[in-house]
């Protein structure tokens, strides 16, 4: 028998598990989770980091997304992690294979030169359709159109910080559209004519182009040529009105036409964040800092030792990527500097 009353512990028999509900408002926001059946470890690794580090205190719904149906076992496995809403939805056909428009011939020549050069999933097809239904689809998905705000969540990611407010709240009550943990560059190889497909659309739409873009992140020459500077999408909290709005729908519309997500290996990381920078105002985009966030094999893990502490972070500050010469973090800050 457990004694009725024990003082010299902070132990309760029976009591709270510390989950308690601690806020009276929210936005309208879901994580999102696009992931295959043999991801199921390495979610449920991701689902559990994300309700120890913040959801278990804010109770955000999950939108599990797959081509192909989830099985019972993904579903069980996952639904016992928490007390939120958890849905799980298999992606429409046309919204994620590769459309009939797209030459098979010309597109399988590209993958095979892309596999001899060695270019990181040059030879997926699968890989494509994930870039494609992340830049295009995603927020259209039947499970999504009721939410405003997501935060896009990847099967074997780390959470090193305890996040004590509501980024989604934080996003809406700053008018905020996009936000990132990390920036980089990106492999040339994949994005050849990229920039100079973004540059007729933006002659062609000047009326989309931000006030206060950012265009002087992504490049040196106001838009000469592309820095390949981008924000990393595997994490993103951000905005669906954006991706539904006229401008990005027309964008992405234009893209796709060019069949550069088959004919090349166009990212949704380039994609997003050049739509960002371009129709969006600066001060629409966030960094987040105080998210200590991991994707192999980068961290970013926050640098002022407050927020380090705060936060009880898990990561090595002195070993955050915004200090690797492969960042574009300075860039971003020197860019925010200059105003
Ligand atoms: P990387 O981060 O660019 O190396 O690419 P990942 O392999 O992590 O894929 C990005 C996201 O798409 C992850 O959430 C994956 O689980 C998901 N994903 C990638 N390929 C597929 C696929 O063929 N089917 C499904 N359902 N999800 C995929
Ligand atoms: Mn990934």
């Amino acid at each position: 028998n457990f004694p009725a009353h024990n003082p010299g512990s902070s132990w309760t028999p029976g009591g709270s598990n510390n989950d308690t509900l601690v806020v009276d408002k929210r936005a309208n926001a879901t994580f999102v989770i696009l992931a295959r059946n043999s991801d199921l470890q390495s979610t449920v690794r991701s689902v559990r980091e994300i309700e120890d580090r913040f959801n278990r205190r804010y109770r955000y719904p999950y939108v599990f997304l797959n081509e192909e149906p989830f099985t019972d076992e993904f579903k069980t496995r996952l639904s016992v992690l928490s007390s939120a809403k958890m849905e799980f939805g298999l992606i429409p056909h046309d919204h994620w294979f590769q459309p009939d428009s797209i030459d098979e011939a010309k597109a399988k020549a590209s993958r095979d030169k892309m596999v001899e050069k060695n270019i990181i999933y040059g030879g997926s097809v699968s890989y494509r359709n994930m870039c494609r239904f992340n830049s295009g689809f995603f927020f259209r998905h039947p499970l999504m159109e009721k939410y405003r705000w997501y935060w896009r969540i990847e099967p074997d990611v780390h959470f090193h910080c305890d996040i004590h407010y509501d980024p989604f709240l934080f996003m809406e009550e700053k008018k905020k559209v996009y936000s990132f943990t990390i920036t980089m560059y990106e492999y040339e190889a994949t994005i050849p004519t990229l920039w100079k497909h973004v540059m007729d659309f933006a002659k062609l739409h000047p009326e989309f182009i931000a006030k206060d873009n950012s265009l002087g992140f992504m490049s040196s020459n106001n838009g000469d040529s592309y820095n390949l500077c981008h924000f990393w999408s595997n994490f993103e909290i951000a905005d669906m009105e954006f991706w539904r709005g006229p401008a990005y729908t027309a964008f992405f519309e234009y893209l796709d036409q060019q069949g550069g997500f088959y004919y090349e290996r166009w990212g949704d990381a380039p994609v997003h964040s050049i739509a960002a920078a371009l129709f969006a105002s600066r001060d629409q985009i966030q960094f987040f800092d105080d998210i200590g966030y991991e994707h192999n094999p980068y961290t970013h893990c926050p640098k002022n030792k407050d927020v380090w502490e705060k936060g009880r972070c898990s990561c090595d500050p002195a070993r955050s990527f915004d200090y690797d010469g492969y960042s574009c973090m300075s860039k971003w800050d020197r860019f925010m500097e200059t105003k």
